[in-house]
Formats: C-alpha cells, structure tokens, sequence
C-alpha cells in the first residue's frame, strides 16, 4: 500500500506573526529588508507553501523603488511609486512584517490622504535590461514631464495643460492664491477677459486644486 510522504503544500493563507493580518495569494506586502533601518521591501504574494517541516514559504514578485531601478529615481516620480518588476523570488514568510496597498496611478490620485501603507504604480519594470512599460507617458508643463503626484500643478483655463509654479516663475503659496490661471500661450488679449471686467484681471476662479486632482481630464 503506498504512503504518501508529506511534502510541500499550498496554503491559502498565513497569519503575520504577531499580528492579526492574514496575507492571502495576491496581497502587497512589506518585508524586512536585511539591513536595518533601510525601508521594506515591497512584493505582491504570488503563492504561499509550506515545506515539509512547515516552514512557510511565499513566492513574491518584486516591486521595485525608483532607486532601486537602473535609472536611479527621476524628478517625476512620487516618493510612494513603485514599479511591478519580473522578479520573482522565494522568501520565509517570516521575513513579512506588514501589508500595503499599492494602488494604481488613477485611484492614487484620488485618495483624499496618504497612509504609510500607500503606494502607487503606474509601470512595470523589465528588472534586467531597466525597460519600463507603458514606455511613453502623457506630459505635461513646459518642462514637458509626466506627472509627480506629490507636485502641486496649476491648470490652464485654455489649454487645459498643467504647470508647476515653479516654472512660471511662481511659489506654490502664489500659485494657491490664483483663481484663475492662463498660460503665456493661451493669454493673448481679449480671450480671456471676463465677462464685463473692464480690467485685463489675469486671475478669477481657482484651479489650484492641486497635487491630488486627476489630471487624464486634460
Ligand atoms: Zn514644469
Ligand atoms: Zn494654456
């Protein structure tokens, strides 16, 4: 009569040690980096065993920071971006300390405030050759950068495109205090006029709604 032996197995789930997180297939999570006080590693949970001994085991998938990527980090991206790698690895479920959210770039820019276990990510990263798809994204200002959502932008009543204050050659408090705002490009004379203000009042209704405000309207 055959015995089987007991080998690996497939979990469904695990609970975080000393924690009441479960962490299920598909779940971001933060692992203890080897090195202290450096920040966690984030991963997505692609499959979680236990061996023989009933060590637990999770197969990740890396995500990357933007200096962790071969580019290094870029002026555009947020400090909470991460990138979905192809890299995939075996780790001890020991080594999971939290879980994390990693939204993506729309909802990102939607939420009304940022926890620590916020992240976004709006490419994925090719981890050996450093390619990143999508490999083009929309941009904006005349810096002609895709957008940073940590980065107050001012929207153009004309052209709808988005600029830093800083590249107007304003603050950010001057920039809030606009109502209204016109580029050099679109602000050429009578077009943007209010109605009955005899005054060229560069600046009526307000558009700095800021950092958190979608911008795929534009
Ligand atoms: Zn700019
Ligand atoms: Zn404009």
């Amino acid at each position: 009569m055959a015995k089987t032996r007991p080998g690996k197995r497939d979990l469904d789930s695990f609970t975080i040690k000393g924690s009441n997180k479960v962490v299920r297939a598909g779940d971001c999570v933060l692992l203890r980096p080897p090195e202290n006080g450096k920040a966690p590693y984030v991963a997505r949970v692609e499959k979680i065993e236990a061996d023989t001994r009933n060590n637990h085991k999770v197969k990740v998938r890396w995500y990357y920071r933007p200096e962790e990527s071969l580019g290094g980090r870029r002026q555009f991206h947020g400090s909470k971006e991460l990138f979905l790698s192809d890299h995939y690895d075996v780790q001890s479920a020991h080594t999971i300390e939290g879980k994390c959210v990693v939204h993506s770039f729309k909802n990102y820019t939607k939420l009304e405030s940022v926890g620590l276990e916020d992240y976004f990510c709006r490419f994925e990263y090719k981890a050996t050759t450093g390619a990143f798809v999508p490999d083009r994204v929309a941009v904006y200002c005349k810096c002609e950068m895709p957008y940073n959502p940590d980065d107050l932008m001012i929207q153009c009543e004309g052209c709808r495109d988005w600029f830093h204050p800083a590249c107007l050659g304003m603050t950010i408090e001057q920039a809030k205090l606009l109502d209204l705002f016109v580029c050099t490009d679109c602000g050429s004379p009578d077009v943007n006029k209010p109605q009955g203000a005899s005054t060229a009042s560069p600046i009526p209704s307000v558009k700095t709604e800021a950092k958190r405000l979608k911008k795929d309207a534009a």
